[in-house]
């Protein structure tokens, strides 16, 4: 394992992108395969396997310190897009749903004024 802990989550990253165009592929051929039980049962595999492999990005990116988006379980990792010009915080958003964190500010409604009377 490197010495730098950032190295191995990229290499740990690279493996699950790896892993997941892998099975995109696998999701293509068994198309190709006649209705049966064999299928049935690999299309079952399929999804448990994408599904773990989601898993592990999303706890990696917590181990990275990501902010996820929960459009979706087990949460987008969300990424850096730019700097607040104002606060200088940064503002991350979702690759999915393109929702932004955090979320901009709603303009403060007038206050609500009494009823007016016509004289
Ligand atoms: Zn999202």
């Amino acid at each position: 394992m490197p010495d730098d802990p950032f190295s191995a989550f990229q290499a740990f990253k690279a493996s699950l992108d790896a892993i997941k165009l892998t099975l995109e592929a696998l999701r293509l051929g068994k198309d190709m395969l006649p209705d049966s039980d064999e299928k049935t049962k690999a299309e079952e595999a399929l999804v448990l396997a994408y599904t773990s492999a989601e898993q592990a990005t999303s706890l990696l990116a917590v181990q990275l310190e990501f902010k996820l988006c929960k459009c979706e379980f087990p949460g987008t990792p969300m990424t850096f897009v730019r700097h607040d010009p104002t606060t200088g915080q940064e503002i991350v958003k979702c690759p999915k749903c393109d929702t932004e964190y955090p979320p901009e500010l709603e303009p403060i409604p007038p206050p609500m004024s009494g009823p007016t009377w016509r004289t």
